[in-house]
């Protein structure tokens, strides 16, 4: 599998307790999730040229992680054609955390995708909604994450397809926290936690769900169908 790792890289420049978590960014630390296993990973961010997704990258990519927060205006449109369309050709995409409010994110889902949300330390517990999905394997009924930011409903986003996990918030929110969607022939993932100032995605169990993510959104082997107008496959008999 071929994976690339989207990463604003902006929070990391800024601000230096985000710096202090994530020496080498956000999508460093997510790289290094996946070293040793027998994917490839690249990392791309907003700065690069064509914010390091050009043709040949994305062409090249079977599974899209995006992180972004304070910059998701600079992201060209341009660029979020080009990913929204090999999304439908069947890249699977992992949005996380506050891409919730990214452009492809929005695109996709066709809603505001808006949500309360609080930088308060909450404890966050992560319930497990649908046990025999393959994004929850490995994980127990729920797990936790010590301070978190809370995201809480309502959460504008259509009807997930599946539902595989709901968080609850040490506040009293809870939030649909794992999401899957089908756009076209792709797969898309969308997971909750991962603010900037908090050592989430260090975390055991978030690095287990991300895997699972990446194998799950992953391109099946099937071309992209034919649209259009279509010659019978039978012959169609004459009618009187
Ligand atoms: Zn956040």
């Amino acid at each position: 599998m071929k994976i690339t790792i989207w990463n604003e890289n902006k929070h990391e420049k800024t601000n230096p307790k985000v710096a202090e978590i994530y020496p080498e960014g956000i999508h460093g630390a997510l790289a290094k999730i996946f070293e040793g296993t027998e994917h490839q990973v690249q990392t791309a961010t907003l700065e690069q040229p064509e914010h390091g997704l050009t043709e040949d990258v994305l062409n090249n990519t079977d599974v899209l992680f995006w992180w972004g927060h304070m910059a998701h205006h600079e992201v060209s449109d341009d660029i979020v054609d080009r990913v929204h369309k090999r999304v439908l050709e069947g890249m699977g995409l992992v949005v996380l955390h506050s891409g919730h409010f990214s452009k492809i994110f929005k695109k996709l889902m066709g809603t505001s995708c808006d949500l309360k949300w609080r930088e308060a330390d909450d404890r966050e517990r992560l319930w497990v909604v649908d046990p025999t999905h393959p994004i929850a394997e490995g994980i127990g009924e729920y797990f936790e994450l010590e301070k978190e930011e809370m995201y809480g409903e309502h959460f504008d986003i259509p009807a997930p397809d599946e539902l595989v996990f709901v968080s609850w918030f040490e506040g009293g929110e809870v939030f649909r926290s794992g999401c899957t969607y089908k756009r076209g022939n792709g797969k898309i993932f969308y997971f909750r936690p991962g603010h900037e100032t908090y050592p989430t995605y260090y975390n055991q169990d978030v690095q287990k769900v991300l895997v699972n993510a990446a194998n799950w959104v992953k391109p099946v082997d099937r071309a992209y169908p034919t649209y259009g107008n279509a010659k019978p496959i039978e012959e169609i008999s004459a009618k009187n």
